[in-house]
């Protein structure tokens, strides 16, 4: 081998480089386990951490979502008492007016009763109940739809109410019974705004002889809504099943006696008895939980109406803390499980940088000493487990110390890292093991190779390295060569792996003093060790 002695850095320089590359190649043992565990446990922190924080969030929105479900449940839980409670009321006293009606319509259609004294014939048609508060008035109307008596003791007979509906309808059909009426202006008290409850009055033979009339002030049903609290945006309302509204709150004259049949929101209800559904409202547009049901033998459905927004707003409120804090907290215990992550990964990295260095020669990037008495320790465990045998070369520059004389101390540098370069590049497996003994001195580990295959490594590096290509500057260059020792072994009992290598060293010499620039091999060392070969 030849060497430039001047100039040549550059290509020195590369073939470092290529040479470290290969090292880490070759101290994959060493640095396999540290790299898996830097690549991976670092990683591990942060993800579990990350992972650990979106579980926590999951469960904070499962909670806050079961939370919303809580509320809702419990605005229609309250809604459907509220309705319960407007419900009982209207059916009790449409029972008690319903009493009075039929004892109206009982009275009118008894001939006697109209031969009674006014007075007598008023106590004997109204009962007591035809005096309680919003009841407008209580009436007998003939098949004329004249007014033929009322509890109050003026009768206008100049009004025709032959043209209401609920006269209509009793005049049409026997069968009716309790017919509530669609709200009305009364013609008898200045136009009041009032539903009436009627009852058919027959003659004996059955035939059409009138209509009792109670009517009901639509106040009534307006003072029953307005001791519910709904809130600022709730609503709640009576509403015929035809759609007729009777009362709202809150309350807008306009609205009284308006349809609102054809609202979608109208029509689930007219659809069931009993409900809850969410929806927007067909007269404000407000999100509105509709609980509803019919008031029992009644024509009326009592509908209370939460705003959804209302409803909600305690959870709302509840919700957005929960939430800013999850967050927060999860984002700070993410960060701060990648930062240590990243910490750990540094410090893994930084243990493996110092593994590698303590285990690397820096001038050629081989493997030191220290790595050669490990692997050596544990190639001849393994070959002495395995039976296979394990073969060691020595190999050393010849005339050195006259290089270094005549080229200087930084060329005899470059010519150790090119020959380091040449052993590398000879030995290709990746279980051998090649590292700077010291000085100008190489030792290369051959597990299972026998000593024949040695001989032939050792024999490779030797024309590697006296083949090197000549560089030249200046005009000047200059030429390496080594001698190679080779010993093979079946390692077994008696014997320690120092003892291959010093085999190794014994026929190094043999080389040495053969003329260097050769190899001489330890032909008889596949026997069991510790037996050297012949000089
Ligand atoms: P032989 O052929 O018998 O091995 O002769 P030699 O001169 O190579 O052997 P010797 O042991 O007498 O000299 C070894 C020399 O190697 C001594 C020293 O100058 C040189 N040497 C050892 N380590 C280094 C090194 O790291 N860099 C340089 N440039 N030279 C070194
Ligand atoms: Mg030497
Ligand atoms: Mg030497």
């Amino acid at each position: 081998m030849r060497i430039n002695c001047e100039g040549g850095e550059a290509h020195v320089v590369h073939q470092t480089l290529s040479l470290r590359r290969r090292l880490h190649k070759k101290l994959r043992g060493y640095g396999a386990g540290v790299s898996r565990y830097v690549g991976n446990q670092p990683f591990f922190v942060g993800v579990a951490g990350t992972l650990v924080a979106v579980s926590m969030a999951g469960l904070t929105l499962l909670t806050l979502s079961s939370g919303r479900a809580d509320a809702l449940d419990h605005a229609r839980e309250t809604s459907g008492n509220l309705v319960a409670i407007i419900s009982t009321e209207l059916e009790r006293n449409v029972e008690i007016y319903d009493l009075s009606l039929q004892a109206m319509a009982d009275g009118a259609s008894n001939p006697a009763s109209w031969k009674l004294p006014a007075d007598v014939q008023r106590a004997v048609l109204f009962d007591r109940a035809t005096t309680a508060a919003y009841l407008g008035g209580a009436y007998v109307i003939d098949r004329e739809g004249r007014v033929v008596a009322s509890q109050n003791s003026d009768v206008n007979t100049a009004v025709s109410l032959a043209d209401r509906d609920y006269f209509l309808v009793h005049q049409r059909s026997p069968a009716v019974g309790l017919y509530f009426s669609h709200p009305f202006h009364s013609r008898l008290r200045d136009g009041k705004l009032s539903i009436g409850l009627t009852r058919r009055i027959d003659e004996i033979d059955g035939s059409f002889d009138g209509v009792a009339l109670l009517a009901i002030r639509i106040e009534y049903f307006q003072h029953l809504l307005d001791r519910i609290d709904t809130g600022r945006l709730g609503s709640v309302f009576i509403v015929m099943d035809d759609g007729t509204l009777l009362a709202r709150k809150p309350f807008s004259p306009r609205d009284i006696g308006s349809s609102i049949a054809k609202s979608p929101t109208f029509q689930i209800m007219a659809a069931h008895n009993a409900g809850t559904y969410v929806a927007n409202s067909a007269v404000d547009g407000v999100r509105r939980m509709y609980t509803y049901a019919r008031v029992p033998r009644t024509p009326l459905i009592a509908v209370v109406a939460p705003s959804v927004d209302e409803v909600l707003a305690p959870w709302r409120h509840r919700s957005r803390i929960t939430a800013a804090l999850t967050l927060t907290f999860g984002a700070v215990f993410v960060v701060i499980s990648w930062l240590l992550s990243l910490a750990l990964r540094d410090k893994l990295r930084a243990q493996a940088a110092l593994v590698r260095l303590a285990a690397t020669d820096p001038l050629t990037g081989l493997g030191n000493r220290r790595v050669l008495d490990t692997r050596l320790d544990e190639e001849w465990r393994r070959a002495r487990r395995s039976g296979q045998p394990l073969s060691a070369l020595f190999i050393d520059i010849d005339h050195f110390k006259q290089f270094n004389d005549a080229h200087g101390h930084a060329s005899g540098d470059e010519a150790l890292v090119a020959v380091a370069e040449c052993i590398s590049a000879a030995v290709r497996r990746w279980v051998d093991v090649v590292a700077r003994y010291g000085g100008e001195e190489f030792a290369v580990i051959l597990p299972d190779t026998s000593a024949e295959g040695a001989l032939k490594v050792a024999e490779k590096i030797r024309r590697k390295v006296q083949g090197q290509d000549v560089i030249h500057s200046g005009g000047e260059s200059a030429t390496v060569t080594v001698s190679v020792g080779c010993a093979t072994c079946v390692p077994a009992g008696g014997a320690n792996a120092l003892d291959l290598l010093a085999a190794a060293d014994r026929q190094l010499y043999v080389a040495k003093a053969a003329g260097r620039n050769r190899v001489s091999s330890d032909t008889l060392a596949e026997r069991p060790m510790p037996q050297d070969s012949p000089s």
